[in-house]
């Protein structure tokens, strides 16, 4: 008998709710409901900056007025750097990261100085590798005097250690699963532990789904390549692959992408303007109630 699925819903504190989010939410539900299983709440809240507790407090409250039921206790990713931390020790003990020293600004440049500088699935120039091949005693030396540097995958070498072809499980709720091939390498040497906390959103993500023991993972189509990355930490550390649904992205009424930072209508405000959390579930394509 295979475990009893298990969900969940994810968002960033550093920002109101969005219709966009009512979706995912939603979906969520609708499919722990439809597999019998449960979804949680997890709070990613690993940027110290963006994110806010009242933020946090607030998601809980749109939930709770959007209807969707989540049970057990909220997983906050901030309460567990030192998990976090110790993966990436791990990795970067089994040769797999890097500590890389250059700025944003420097690796802009540099892209900008060649026009066909290849780029990672989200835009971002590939980083060119600068700090690969820095002496490791002297990056080690670097480090302990605390200069300022994330941690990169060595992405030749992590590929030689869990030699490919990589996929995962893809499914769609009421059909057959089917097997989806991923391309880790398109990310190049991604960042897996930023400049101000031991974690990136790729590592925490991998590593929590596992801890919380989560079967199947419905999110954007926005985090579809990132799955690419994701199974291939999964493959170094150990760690199962959940299944993977990546849903239609819920757009702007000018089909631009809903975002916080385009102001797209939080939830809080749909309901300040009297709009019934039935009337928008309805809207979003679930049943009223
Ligand atoms: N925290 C991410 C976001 O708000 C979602 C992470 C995930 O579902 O994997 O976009």
């Amino acid at each position: 008998m295979s475990a009893p699925a298990h969900l969940r819903f994810a968002p960033s504190p550093n920002g109101r709710l969005h219709r966009g989010h009512a979706y995912s939410a939603l979906l969520n539900a609708a499919i722990a409901r439809q597999l019998g299983g449960r979804l949680s709440l997890r709070i990613e809240d690993i940027d110290p900056v963006r994110s806010r507790p009242e933020l946090a407090a607030a998601i809980v409250a749109d939930l709770a007025w959007l209807g969707v039921p989540w049970s057990g206790p909220v997983r906050r990713q901030s309460e567990h750097m030192a998990d976090y931390a110790a993966a990436r020790d791990g990795l970067a003990a089994a040769g797999l990261l890097y500590p890389c020293f250059c700025s944003r600004g420097e690796i802009r440049e540099r892209a900008a100085a060649r026009a066909d500088a290849p780029r990672d699935p989200d835009g971002a120039p590939l980083y060119p590798g600068t700090c690969r091949g820095l002496d490791p005693a002297a990056a080690r030396a670097r480090v302990a005097a605390g200069a300022a540097h994330t941690w990169r995958i060595d992405m030749g070498r992590a590929l030689r250690r869990a030699p490919g072809p990589h996929g995962y499980a893809a499914f769609d709720p009421g059909s057959a699963e089917r097997r989806v091939g991923a391309d880790p390498a398109r990310w190049g040497d991604a960042v897996i532990a930023r400049r101000d906390v031991p974690t990136s959103y790729h590592l925490a993500v991998v590593h929590d789904d596992a801890a919380q023991g989560i079967t199947h993972v419905v999110r954007g189509q926005d985090l579809e390549a990132a799955t690419d990355l994701h199974v291939l930490l999964q493959r170094l550390l150990g760690l199962p692959s959940p299944r993977y649904h990546h849903h239609g992205l819920i757009r702007d009424t000018d089909g631009g992408k809903l975002a916080k930072s385009r102001g797209s209508t939080a939830l809080a405000d749909l309901r300040a303007q009297g709009v019934a959390a039935a009337a928008l579930r309805v809207s979003l394509g679930f049943p009223a109630a």
